[in-house]
C-alpha cells in the first residue's frame, strides 16, 4: 500500500467516515502497520487537547465581548482611516492655497509646508499604531483561543 493510501485511509477512520467493514479492515491493518498506529497516536492526543480547548465551552458572555471588541476594533479603524483621509486632503489643499495665493512670502509658505509634512507624518504614525495594535490584539485572541 502506497504512503498516501495509508494516510488517506487514517484520516478516514479518524474522522469516523468509515462504514463497520472498513472500520474492521482498517483495525486489521493498523495491527501490522506501525507507522499508522503512531499517527492515529498522535492524532488523537492532539483531538484531545484542541478538544479540551473548545470554543463552545466558552460563556456566552465572553464570545459577546470578543465579538464586540473585534467590532469595535475595525470600527475604529475605519473612522481613524477616514478621519485621516480627510485631514490630509484639507490640509494639502490649505497648503495649496497658500502656496498659490499671491503675495504671500516664502516663509509662510515654507512654514506651512513643514507644518503639513508634520502633520501627515503624525497622522499616518497614529495609524500605523493603531494597526499594529489591532493586528497584535488579534494575534492574542487568537492565542488565547
Ligand atoms: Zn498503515
Amino acid at each position: 500500500m502506497p504512503f498516501e493510501e495509508h494516510e488517506k485511509k487514517l484520516m478516514r477512520y479518524f474522522d469516523g467516515e468509515m462504514d463497520a467493514k472498513q472500520c474492521a479492515e482498517f483495525k486489521l491493518h493498523l495491527e501490522t502497520c506501525e507507522s499508522c498506529r503512531n499517527a492515529l497516536e498522535e492524532m488523537s492526543a492532539l483531538k484531545e487537547v484542541t478538544d479540551s480547548m473548545k470554543l463552545a465551552e466558552l460563556p456566552e458572555a465572553v464570545w459577546e465581548k470578543y465579538w464586540n471588541s473585534v467590532y469595535n476594533n475595525i470600527e475604529r479603524s475605519v473612522a481613524w482611516f477616514l478621519f485621516i483621509c480627510g485631514a490630509l486632503i484639507l490640509s494639502g489643499y490649505w497648503v495649496y492655497r497658500v502656496i498659490t495665493e499671491p503675495g504671500i512670502t516664502t516663509i509662510v509658505g515654507l512654514g506651512c509646508m513643514l507644518m503639513f509634512v508634520g502633520f501627515a507624518i503624525l497622522l499616518l504614525s497614529v495609524l500605523r499604531e493603531k494597526l499594529t495594535v489591532n493586528k497584535s490584539d488579534r494575534y492574542i485572541s487568537e492565542v488565547k483561543r
